[in-house]
């Protein structure tokens, strides 16, 4: 999209909510075009901003001039615009904020950007076909490589991004992209073929035909599989090239996030139950927006049917997104899909390294890659034209950011398909309410798949009520001697354990034994967990440490009792209790090393593993045929929390870890370790009774109205005085209620719920308060709180007391 006239519209990326308009100097306007990135000024600062358009609002007074534009090509096309748009708005988030949290980070690199001369920059300053400007630049760069922010200074001048964009499209000067230390320039590798002709092979030397015969059979090669035929094939290639048989050429090369080679495979056929589904979705792909819940049980084939409607959506000539909620599963689902689709997927989440970021961005932007896989963060990703969005796990509560852009990727997928006008399929074995309640009222529409694939049964579930166990000592306290039984039984039949507990750490909670006091985070109003490996007390909130022989923060004494139970304390009793086994642990602690994860996860695939301890990491999604038992430590760690999703929550989280087992050809168990075996979260995931589940939880939303009956936006308002935090958020509760007073025919029927303290008190030496608004018509809740910021906005930008807006949160505590 180029731009008309010479004033453009910007985003800027600093906390402002409206847009501004610029004006194009001549030499630039070339350059120009929605979706690249320029730098402007604002007040006395130099600052990014995002080219939305040409701006309706040209000729007024005092606009001023961008100083440069800072991309070769849009980073995002127009399509993405109007998305990025409605997020600002519904989010109540600036809008340059909202594009600079879409792209990936890896892109903000103007300011390393590095530039050095080439030989034919060398040749063409000693010719007189350049301009002064230019042999200045080039004067300059023969003295040595420059950063491209240092140039301007050193030549004591501006020197314009196009002058230099032209420089290099000449060939004249190189410029290489760096990100802090390390370079993310794109990587390029030397591929080989045969001359055309080819001189006589006759005399050539045994290993240097070798080489000729690969060429002949392969093609076009790289060197880097060439080596792996013939290892000293860099010396030997160099020869060749010499005497004329070969032709080298540098190509541009992607750095593959996965290192094993993965074999392809053909769509198998579906059983009549998954392709009912697929009939159905496919036939309204060409029909315009709709969104499809799809309900099915765990192990019933989901990945098939997103599969096989993908492929009907890219012989349709459209892009496919597919959002998984976690990294351990997108490996997963990326093996699939690559099995099936080969080299035209694209993955994008924060495990990938910058460099491999922008790599697969500028795939999706080349138009290399028509699928993207990833976290919530690839719902940005910039294809052109989406034909399909896929949300698997839909009720996973990662799709929601609790940082910056507090968005919803779910719910952003619905949003895109809308405004794309193409599908969105949601998926889960445990749909959320929301989604359900959406399906009901005809917003959705649902499929299910009711069996799971090749009629296997779903697992036995089996509780055990914990308070029997509380004469216990020892291990039997948490390690019931059912389940101690099962899990030897497991291991005797040579099939795999999965122990699930939702709780890191060797004990969670650590009590001075002389003044019977917890020990408390320095910087939170949260107990320490005892880490035995680190041997350390740490915050799980900030991440606050403290040496474990450390003594009582109260009264001194060294003599401190670790109490409660984690994942590390469990590995450690299995160890104990079976010392053959061959034992280990998925949580935040093992996983966060790159690459660690995709490890244990291929372990548990090899079976070099037998036992799997983890906390919800390993409760999500995961397929491994040989697990037969899946043992739950205590079901009830998420049931305490005081939020009304605990119950759906708690639901979903036991019914994902008891579909793990038995998804291969032996049956499988669960054995799922309570202390409120009566209480109607735990009965419906034993029975995985989905529908019981939601008409019990969906009674309580109504008669307590909560979502789906209502929206809610939450306030959190906090700060490092505790007296001036309280103040403000008295002060805005105020605001709140005075505001629905006035316009009591447009607000009357909104809820002001606070201010009160929020559940944890204090994270991170901040003081911590919140205000509830809820709304049955989310265009109201959203017409206050717009109102509510426009006439509060000291209240909302203060120095000392941050106020955030988190609409639909996710999270009340
Ligand atoms: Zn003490
Ligand atoms: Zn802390």
């Amino acid at each position: 999209m180029t731009v008309e006239n010479s004033y453009i519209e910007v985003a800027v990326a600093v906390p402002v909510y409206h847009t501004f308009t610029y004006s194009v100097p001549q030499y630039l306007l070339p350059f120009v075009a929605a979706g690249k990135r320029v730098l402007v000024p604002f007040g006395r600062r130099r600052v990014t901003g995002y080219i939305l358009g040409s701006s309706q609002d040209c000729g007024t007074a005092e606009i001023k001039h961008i100083l440069d534009v800072l991309d070769e090509q849009p980073l995002f096309g127009p399509a993405m615009i109007s998305f990025f748009q409605w997020i600002s708005d519904y989010y109540k988030h600036p809008m340059g904020d909202v594009i600079k949290n879409a792209l990936p980070g890896g892109l903000t690199l103007y300011d390393y950007a590095s530039l050095t001369i080439t030989p034919q920059g060398k040749q063409a300053l000693k010719g007189d076909a350049i301009n002064p400007f230019e042999r200045a630049v080039l004067k300059l760069l023969d003295s040595g490589p420059c950063r491209l922010n240092h140039l301007s200074r050193k030549l004591n001048q501006v020197v314009p991004g196009a002058l230099i964009q032209s420089l290099e499209r000449k060939g004249h000067i190189l410029k290489t992209r760096e990100l802090r230390q390390a370079s993310i320039k794109t990587r390029q590798e030397r591929f080989f073929a045969l001359a055309d002709p080819v001189p006589a092979l006759d005399r050539l030397s045994k290993p240097r035909k070798k080489i000729i015969d690969i060429l002949v059979k392969q093609g076009e090669i790289s060197m880097s599989e060439l080596k792996r035929h013939v290892p000293t094939a860099a010396r030997l290639v160099r020869a060749l090239k010499n005497d004329g048989y070969l032709k080298v050429r540098h190509k541009r090369v992607y750095r593959d996030p996965f290192g094993e080679p993965i074999r392809a495979d053909n769509p198998p056929v579906l059983n009549a139950e998954q392709q009912s589904v697929v009939v159905q979705i496919v036939d309204s792909l060409n029909n315009g927006f709709t969104t499809f819940l799809l309900q099915g049980v765990t192990g019933s084939g989901k990945t098939e049917v997103y599969m096989q409607v993908a492929a009907e959506t890219l012989k349709q000539g459209k892009s496919v997104l597919v959002l998984v909620p976690e990294i351990a599963l997108i490996t997963q689902m990326e093996r699939r899909f690559r099995a099936r689709f080969g080299e035209r997927i694209a993955v994008l989440h924060s495990g990938l390294s910058a460099g491999e970021r922008y790599d697969q961005w500028s795939r999706i932007l080349q138009q290399k890659a028509d699928i993207a896989i990833g976290a919530r963060s690839a719902i940005f990703a910039p294809f052109p034209e989406v034909g399909l969005i896929i949300v698997d796990e839909e009720h996973d509560s990662s799709y929601k950011q609790e940082n910056n852009l507090r968005y919803n990727a779910r719910d952003l997928a619905v949003v895109r398909a809308k405004l794309n006008d193409c599908v969105a399929l949601l998926g889960s074995a445990t749909p959320s309410i929301q989604s359900c309640y959406n399906a009901l009222s005809k917003k959705f529409i649902q499929v299910n798949l009711q069996h799971r694939i090749e009629r296997r049964p779903l697992p036995a579930i089996k509780i055990v009520d914990l308070r029997e166990s509380l004469g216990y000592r020892g291990q039997q306290r948490f390690i019931a001697p059912l389940l101690q039984q099962a899990i030897k039984d497991t291991l005797d039949h040579r099939q795999q354990v999965l122990l699930f507990l939702n709780r890191r750490g060797f004990a969670n909670f650590a009590l001075c034994q002389s003044c019977g006091q917890p020990q408390r985070c320095k910087h939170c109003d949260i107990s320490l967990t005892y880490h035995q490996k680190a041997n350390a007390f740490k915050c799980h909130y900030c991440g606050f440490s403290r040496a474990a022989t450390s003594r009582c923060d109260i009264c001194g004494s060294s003599k401190i009792k670790k109490l409660g139970l984690g994942t590390e304390k469990i590995e450690t009793t299995i160890h104990k209790l079976f010392p053959d086994a061959r034992v280990a642990r998925m949580d935040r602690d093992t996983t966060a090393r790159k690459g660690a994860i995709v490890k244990l996860l291929k372990g548990l695939k090899d079976q070099t593993i037998d036992i799997l301890v983890g906390t919800q990491m390993v409760a999500k999604g995961h397929d491994f045929p040989n697990i037969t038992l899946v043992g739950i430590i205590c079901a009830d760690l998420s049931l305490s929390f005081p939020d009304f999703r605990a119950g759906e929550r708690t639901f979903q989280l036991l019914a994902q870890v008891a579909g793990r087992a038995g998804r291969g050809s032996f049956p499988g168990r669960v054995i799922l370790q309570t202390y409120n075996p009566d209480h109607f979260s735990i009965l419906a995931a034993r029975d995985q009774d989905f529908d019981s589940f939601y008409h019990q939880e969906i009674n309580f939303r109504k008669a307590l109205n909560y979502p789906p009956f209502s929206r809610m936006i939450q306030l959190k308002i906090s700060g490092k005085d505790p007296a001036l935090t309280q103040k403000c958020a008295h002060k805005l509760g105020d605001r709140c209620r005075t505001l629905k007073t006035l316009n009591s025919s447009a607000f009357g029927t909104i809820e002001v719920m606070g201010p009160i303290e929020s559940s944890l008190t204090k994270i991170a030496r901040r003081y911590r308060w919140q205000i509830l608004l809820k709304g049955r018509h989310v265009r109201a809740l959203h017409q206050f709180v717009s109102q509510l910021l426009a006439e509060n906005s000291t209240v909302f930008h203060h120095s000392r007391v941050r106020v955030v807006i988190d609409v639909d949160p996710v999270s009340l505590l």
